[in-house]
């Protein structure tokens, strides 16, 4: 419980109704995306200020009582980073959802961090730009979410994710002050700028993003060829790799992705094999028409068993159904799930899929995969039924396994889904202990004392590399101090 002098003190900030403190309230802000990394820890309190101003009150009064604080967009996230496992003040930006301006000419649009991604879309649409970065969860997720977790997508592969487009964002810093980044051009040119991407909510609350547009492509043709093994589709995406073009996007499901989505009620194209590739080419008609033909006779000289080219628009969602509905579909048909994000060079794809399988078959659980084949992200994901005794720990240890797999690959822990809290344990693995040190100072530079989205993103350091960055102890009755507070639900993964 917070002490009533921080609650007081909030609902200065933003008014009562935007102080949520019953439990009952407060139990839709415990986890994030179904609660599928099994992490669920109750906030003291959930706040939801409506302008960069209220924000930077809202921080400052944490920051005054050590209370803290975790941002949160759509809490659509998969590694529990919008999961408050301190307790403290949630801080929604859900109020803050207004598109604030598109320059057209300049190729620019600027929106509060709450802002649904897909608003960000269609506004784009009517403007005829083109916001490319589209996550599987852009009609739920926020642009400030997208921001602090550096979201990709299907279109990642021709365009590059979040952070390439992000040219200027408004913040507020722990101890309640704003800072402008960025504006001038690419976000490569604003070092303060490229910190807030991926941050995961650990370095400042973003408030307002400003994205880069592009012209809507001329023109676009959507594929999908199926496969009767993974190496045949696995050709089928070498061979349209070397033929020179890059697609906007070249997605992949296996055979458990697939049967997902047909028990759940979805099409799959009556696909009944291995794998199903869905490719999208755009540009000008020319290279459209060119692009589509190549890919067509690589799916074919690959093996295909069947291929499809849509028609128009409608049919290009009837391609897309099933990679759409998969995330959705898995979470339906089992009730569980350790949706692991994983990338490795995408000649090792298939090699990888095949191992996640057998480590399924190992460890005794079904395993669904799918992903953004084009840039060798895979979405291993072992499903579960918490209820069972043991079958979340069996799940971690399959993805334990499966880390130190890509790891070895050369590859990387996450593609877009980011560490959070659910991947803490590997990151010293992958970055090395000056790398995780380095990141403690960027830490202590940000956020002195430790208030900011507290076990998340930074795995604890030894004693030895600790130094006075750590965060302080709380003077409030909940703290920013070390220890699992006893608003924890889950105890699953600790
Ligand atoms: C069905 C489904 C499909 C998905 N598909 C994709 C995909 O294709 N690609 C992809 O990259 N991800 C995907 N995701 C994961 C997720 O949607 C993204 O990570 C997304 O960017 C999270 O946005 P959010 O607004 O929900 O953020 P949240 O889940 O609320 O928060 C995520 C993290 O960002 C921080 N954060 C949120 N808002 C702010 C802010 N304003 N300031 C500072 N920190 C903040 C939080 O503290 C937390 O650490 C998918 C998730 C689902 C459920």
């Amino acid at each position: 419980m917070l002490d009533s002098r921080v609650i007081r003190d909030l609902e200065r900030q933003v008014d009562v109704p935007h102080v949520y403190t019953r439990a009952a309230d407060l139990a839709a802000y415990a986890y994030d995306a179904w609660g599928a990394s099994g992490e669920r820890h109750l906030p003291d309190a959930v706040v939801f200020p409506a302008s960069t101003e209220e924000v930077a009150g809202v921080v400052e009064v944490c920051a005054h009582y050590r209370v803290p604080v975790v941002p949160r967009g759509a809490g659509t996230g998969y590694a529990a980073g919008a999961a408050p496992w301190q307790g403290g003040v949630v801080l929604s930006v859900a109020r803050m959802n207004r598109i604030l301006g598109i320059e057209a000419d300049a190729l620019r649009l600027r929106a509060e961090a709450g802002v649904v991604t897909a608003a960000i879309h269609r506004r784009a649409a009517q403007a005829g730009l083109f916001y490319p970065p589209d996550p599987g969860s852009a009609t739920t997720s926020t642009i400030g979410g997208n921001v602090a977790c550096n979201a990709a997508g299907p279109h990642a592969l021709r365009y590059g994710t979040t952070a390439d487009f992000v040219v200027g964002a408004t913040a507020v810093l722990a101890d309640g002050r704003v800072v402008r980044v960025g504006e001038g051009g690419d976000a490569g040119d604003d070092p303060l700028l490229a910190l807030l991407s991926a941050s995961e909510g650990t370095l400042a609350v973003i408030t307002e993003v400003s994205v880069r547009l592009l012209p809507a492509p001329a023109a676009r043709a959507t594929l999908a060829a199926t496969f009767t093994s993974i190496d045949s589709a696995a050709g089928a995406v070498a061979e349209i790799a070397g033929s020179g073009i890059v697609p906007a996007a070249l997605e992949f499901l296996d055979a458990g992705a697939l049967d997902a989505v047909r028990r759940a009620g979805g099409t799959t194209l009556g696909a009944d094999g291995e794998a199903l590739l869905i490719v999208e080419v755009e540009g000008d008609s020319q290279a459209v028409a060119g692009g589509a033909d190549t890919v067509m006779t690589a799916a074919t000289a690959a093996g295909a068993s069947s291929t499809e080219r849509a028609a128009d628009a409608a049919d290009a969602a009837r391609l897309w159904a099933a990679r759409k509905a998969v995330s959705a579909a898995v979470a339906k048909v089992m009730i569980g799930k350790v949706n692991e994000d994983v990338v490795v060079p995408r000649d090792r794809m298939a090699e990888l899929v095949g191992f996640t399988t057998d480590l399924g078959h190992h460890h005794g659980l079904p395993v669904v995969n799918f992903g953004h084949l084009g840039d060798g992200n895979l979405h291993a994901t072992f499903l579960i039924d918490p209820r069972v005794p043991g079958q979340r720990a069996r799940a971690d240890k399959a993805a334990g396994d499966l880390f130190e797999t890509v790891l070895g690959m050369g590859g990387s822990l996450s593609g877009e889904h980011g560490v959070g809290q659910a991947k803490l344990a590997y990151v010293e693995r992958q970055l090395g202990p000056a790398g995780v040190e380095l990141m403690w100072r960027i830490k202590a530079a940000y956020d002195p004392l430790g208030i900011l989205n507290p076990g998340k993103k930074l795995p604890q350091r030894s004693s030895s590399s600790a130094s006075s960055s750590e965060p302080a102890k709380s003077v409030s009755s909940t703290t920013a101090a070390s220890s699992r507070p006893s608003g924890s639900m889950s105890t699953d993964r600790s």
